[in-house]
């Protein structure tokens, strides 16, 4: 299915108003990255032919030597900017309303050099000035149980849902399972895929979805300077060093 069965937004605004006709005991899921919060280097605009870094890394996992060190490394030294300014004052207005969490795809527990990532995901959004609604079914700390193999087990962490291994949707389908289905689903996402999967789980239980595209991102203005990019992933890649555009002399 395409987009156009979900609301797309630009703006926070965009935003309220496609939230406005949601039922005072819906879900609210947030997605984070590119969504609530996105890299501050220029390399990772929207228009940037180098924007992929990362899920490329991602995809070579079998064959990139120290895979999860690089990629903690980036996700340690790397800056993020908030996508849109607005975005912390909205969320505290949506927990006025809403159990309203984030639910993002990351692996959990620890990944090379970050001992928690449900820790680490924690701060950095605090320091941006977001929490969510802290505990699930009276819980702040939650690994759920899955009853297959894979590596990372979804996990729950002072508001924030990660999926591991798994999808968002799988990630609904268990908490749905432990608790009463909730009137509706909202999810807040910049990746189609994403919301589509999450469409698909709560038709599933027959749950009313409201899937919004946030395409915030878009709005962001900067391109990245090909040398420093080039220069930035070489060093990300090779040596597993994160430099910002401003640290980097080519000179
Ligand atoms: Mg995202």
């Amino acid at each position: 299915m395409s987009d156009s069965s979900f609301a797309t937004a630009y703006t926070i605004q965009d935003v309220q108003q496609a939230l406005a006709s949601l039922n005072g005991k819906a879900l609210v899921f947030v997605d984070v990255d590119d969504t609530l919060i996105t890299p501050a280097s220029h390399l990772f605009r929207h228009s940037s032919p180098y924007r992929s870094l990362i899920d490329d890394l991602k995809a070579s996992i079998a064959t990139t030597a120290n895979f999860e060190t690089i990629l903690s490394q980036w996700r340690l030294n790397r800056k993020s900017i908030l996508v849109n300014d607005a975005w912390p004052s909205l969320i505290n207005t949506l927990k006025k309303s809403y159990a309203t969490y984030a639910l993002t795809k990351m692996e959990t527990g620890s990944l090379g050099d970050i001992p928690s990532m449900e820790q680490w995901r924690y701060g950095e959004l605090m320091e941006k000035g977001i929490s969510f609604t802290p505990t699930f079914l009276g819980e702040e700390d939650i690994v759920f149980m899955t009853d297959d193999a894979q590596p990372f087990p979804p996990t729950f962490y002072k508001g924030i849902f990660m999926t591991g291994s798994y999808h968002k949707g799988d990630v609904f389908r268990l908490l749905s399972g432990a608790t009463d289905a909730p009137p509706a689903v909202a999810l807040i996402d910049d990746r189609p895929a994403y919301l589509e999967d999450m469409r698909d789980a709560c038709r599933h239980t027959a749950t009313p979805f409201l899937g919004i595209l946030f395409k915030g991102v878009e709005l962001i203005p900067g391109a990245p300077d090909p040398k420093t990019a080039a220069f930035q992933k070489q060093q990300l890649l090779e040596n597993g060093r994160w430099f910002e555009d401003d640290e980097v002399n080519l000179a």
